[in-house]
């Protein structure tokens, strides 16, 4: 089962470990970390010493075999010996980031659901299976994503979450071509979209050939500099 669960979240880490499996009902929490060994000091070779460890909960959004996963994962604290050095570091894991992209399916899966205005939250988190706390959790998990590059055809849908007066509409990011999502912003209001385009340097920025989207966010087209829209019926 250890490996099983190894291969379903595409961990790759060779020297990660499950310390502990706990399931709780349809949850199962997974207990993961680093394996022990020396750490040098990756500016002056020095042996680094572990100031203790911390833990990060990860639900995991897909379900396996009808679980929930809650992935537990410790994570220690390095500090450099060499007092003129006093580097420190904190145990990096592949696995998370990438788990962040693959799995972007899930969450737009649910965030998909809601762009029918007549579904709540309620009926997509009974239709996966999790609690309507989940689904904002998930939303808002997603917010805290680092975004993709810009792609070159930029698409943009508007999903409606109805979280609470903030948080009506969000805007999902996608890349037209990979379907890949870029970011999420919380809602799509054009002072929120102004700010974000605004503060994504213009190279980047140019490398957009495209927009797609809602007539109404003609603005976005402006925060491009992409003068000329064409309008598709
Ligand atoms: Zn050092």
């Amino acid at each position: 089962m250890i490996n099983d669960i190894m291969n379903f979240l595409n961990i790759e880490d060779k020297d990660m470990i499950i310390t502990k499996i706990l399931t709780d009902g349809n949850i199962k929490e997974v207990h993961l970390e680093k394996s022990l060994k020396a750490e040098y000091c990756p500016a002056c070779s020095s042996r680094m010493y572990s100031k203790g460890k911390y833990f990060r909960k990860i639900n995991h959004p897909i379900l396996q075999d009808g679980y929930q996963l809650i992935l537990i994962v410790t994570q220690r604290k390095w500090r450099c010996t060499n007092p003129q050095c006093n580097l420190y570091f904190n145990d990096q894991f592949n696995f998370i980031s990438k788990y962040k992209q693959s799995s972007n399916i899930t969450p737009y899966m649910i965030l998909n659901e809601m762009k029918n205005i007549h579904v709540t939250t309620a009926d997509v988190a009974r239709k996966y299976n999790i609690s309507d706390t989940s689904v904002h959790y998930i939303f808002l998990q997603f917010l805290d994503i680092r975004r993709l590059p810009l792609p070159e055809i930029l698409s943009v849908d508007e999903v409606f979450l109805d979280i609470d007066y903030k948080h009506r509409y969000a805007l999902i990011l996608m890349d037209f071509n990979t379907l890949d999502i870029v970011d999420i912003l919380p809602n799509r209001w054009e002072e929120t979209t102004n700010a974000y385009f605004l503060s994504i340097p213009l190279d980047e920025r140019k490398k957009v050939k495209f927009l797609i989207c809602d007539m109404y966010n003609l603005v976005l087209c402006q925060e491009f500099g992409l003068t000329k829209c064409k309008k598709f019926s």
